[in-house]
């Protein structure tokens, strides 16, 4: 059994590469700036949180434990490149590539193309306010690399953690809730 998991799921044995390197195919994008720079600066700027490999952001407590980034949905099962074109049987819908481009889209790892993902959640990722949401925290992170004073740092924190308390009190926003009434 373990040679199936590991010839179907390469990545499963093995730690994700660090610091991280961009394929060709994401080299200079947006989403490869970000994450270099959130896994080069985690201490500085990342608050300690490790960068998602789907949408660069720094999310994540811990790398490649099975845990969700909370921004974009992607479960940190390991898969990184070299294995990011690889079908994952997992509860991500795609390969990382396809989330990583769905994100680009979308603001999460989930492509509005895909019939399996129900109605409620392609609802609420098509609703302006969840886009608003979604935008405001990416523009919050990505502030994050404009600031070098440990203080403004510390402060835009502050800002994130904010928006997501009034995320978490308002519409439901991860793809397993039901969407709540405004
Ligand atoms: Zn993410």
């Amino acid at each position: 059994m373990s040679d199936y998991r590991e010839d179907s799921l390469p990545w499963l044995n093995r730690l994700p590469p660090y610091p991280w390197t961009p394929p060709p195919e994401w080299a200079g994008t947006p989403f490869a700036i970000r994450r270099v720079y959130f896994e080069l600066n985690r201490e500085t700027h990342g608050n300690d949180k490790c960068a998602c490999p789907a949408c660069g952001y720094p999310t994540l407590p811990h790398r490649a434990n099975g845990g969700y980034c909370p921004l974009c949905f992607w479960e940190d099962d390991r898969q990184d490149d070299p294995w990011a074109d690889y079908e994952n049987s997992g509860p991500n819908p795609g390969t990382l590539n396809e989330a990583r481009r769905s994100f680009a889209v979308t603001l999460c790892m989930l492509s509005l193309d895909d019939s399996d993902i129900p109605d409620s959640t392609m609802q609420l990722i098509r609703s302006e306010v969840w886009r608003e949401r979604q935008r405001a925290l990416c523009d919050a992170y990505d502030r994050l690399m404009e600031l070098s004073d440990p203080k403004d740092i510390a402060q835009q924190w502050d800002i994130i953690e904010l928006l997501w308390k009034q995320n978490s009190s308002g519409q439901a926003r991860t793809p397993n809730d039901t969407p709540s009434t405004p």
